[in-house]
């Protein structure tokens, strides 16, 4: 797992952090059963995974000519974010596969919580590649659980929105899929508006929840609370799955390479309070890493939210062990308190309302006509500023009123 380049060693980083702090014993480790092809044509295009598992082959490449294989790399997107990497076959292979088995674990009621720090590959799409993302683990872990449960809730923490499983179950109600991410012009994928609610049998059941920079643990625990858990609450699913990306901790890398506003403000706490809430619902739940771009953070975080679990409290020393000089220059868990300002409750955003105007006070300089109705009304506009948050979340509010029962 750890050949992936955008995430290059990563692997090899969070699962020594959780074993260097004991953790490896006090859990059970189940051995993926890396996938076949006919696993990954479920909800992959049958041309796209020929050509992605030959990819590395030089034979495949010689026989198809270098015009033709070029063509083909750019029609299945691996190219500059996606480029094709020695071992991509059996990375792709291994990656579907512990998700499929942490999917059986849950089937068969052998565990009710699974974890998958290498899976969450939320951005693969059907016939191609995106975002870093090859083979979408998540959505075929999915598809495997939908054969047992009727209803499956999927809830993205990832800073990026999950265009790949979101476009799987867009027209269909087995799946509740909401996300949390930052939406703006320029950032990666740029999906996910609100007005993206499902379509057809779907409708209502992809909930959006497009974000400004900033966002901190308090916003996170209002989102929990009138967002995650009412539409908990009316979709009543069976299961859960959570993409756990760690690319919202404050300082990521990747978010903040270009501008170091643009990202979240997220601490390991920030996760573990999200992700323990819903475990409180008593449901089982699979739950999967996907973006984060320091080793060492995501390290952190991983194990932090391992060792909440089950109960266990970390040394905020890090452990000595033979990774323990990159956890420099402190060595201690992530602990980083983000100074940033949460747009999303500074940010005002301006609301217009019709006000009726009452019997005779239709003198009133403001007043309007409603044409769309017949009985011709007198109405006034009044606007009003409310933060950012507020004003998504009434929007998200009348939608989640809508799942069907
Ligand atoms: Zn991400």
């Amino acid at each position: 797992m750890s050949l992936l380049p955008s995430n290059k060693t990563r692997s090899y980083f969070v699962h020594s952090l959780v074993g260097a702090y004991g953790l490896l014993k006090k859990i059970r480790i189940i051995n993926p059963k890396p996938a076949n092809k006919n696993d990954l044509t479920i909800f992959h295009s049958e041309d796209y995974i020929d050509f992605l598992l030959n990819a590395e082959n030089q034979e495949f490449k010689e026989k198809l000519g270098k015009e033709k294989y070029e063509k083909k790399m750019n029609e299945y997107g691996l190219e500059d974010d996606c480029q094709i990497f020695k071992g991509i076959k059996k990375y792709c292979l291994l990656v579907a596969g512990s998700t499929l088995t942490a999917a059986h674990e849950l089937i068969s009621k052998t565990s009710d919580i699974v974890i998958n720090w290498d899976g969450g590959r939320h951005h693969a799409m059907a016939q191609k590649a995106s975002g870093f993302c090859y083979v979408n683990d998540i959505v075929l872990g999915m598809f495997k659980l939908s054969r047992h449960y009727k209803k499956i809730m999927y809830i993205d923490l990832d800073i990026h929105h999950c265009n790949g499983v979101e476009e799987a179950f867009y027209y269909t109600s087995k799946v509740l899929s909401l996300s949390i991410h930052r939406y703006d012009i320029g950032f990666f994928p740029g999906t996910g508006d609100i007005k993206s609610i499902g379509f057809g049998r779907g409708i209502y059941h992809t909930i959006n929840i497009p974000l400004l920079p900033g966002l901190k643990k308090s916003t996170l625990m209002q989102i929990y609370e009138r967002v995650i858990l009412p539409a908990k609450e009316r979709y009543n699913p069976q299961a859960v799955v959570i993409q756990c990306g760690g690319d919202g901790l404050i300082g990521d890398p990747l978010v903040h390479k270009n501008d170091f506003g643009n990202g979240w403000n997220l601490d390991l706490n920030s996760y573990w309070c999200c992700v323990n809430n819903i475990l409180n619902w008593n449901i089982p739940t699979m739950i999967l890493g996907g973006g984060g771009y320091s080793n060492t953070n995501v390290a952190c975080l991983d194990a932090y939210i391992t060792a909440k679990i089950i109960n266990e409290e970390l040394d905020s020393n890090i452990p000595e062990h033979h990774l323990f000089p990159y956890y420099k220059p402190d060595f201690t868990l992530y602990e980083y308190v983000g100074k940033m300002a949460d747009k999303n409750i500074e940010e005002m955003v301006k609301e217009n309302y019709k006000i009726p105007i009452e019997n005779d006070s239709h003198t009133i300089e403001n007043e309007l006509e409603d044409n769309s109705n017949d009985n011709i009304k007198h109405y006034k506009r009044v606007t009003k500023s409310v933060p950012y948050l507020e004003h998504i979340i009434k929007e998200i509010e009348k939608n989640i009123s809508k799942i069907e029962i």
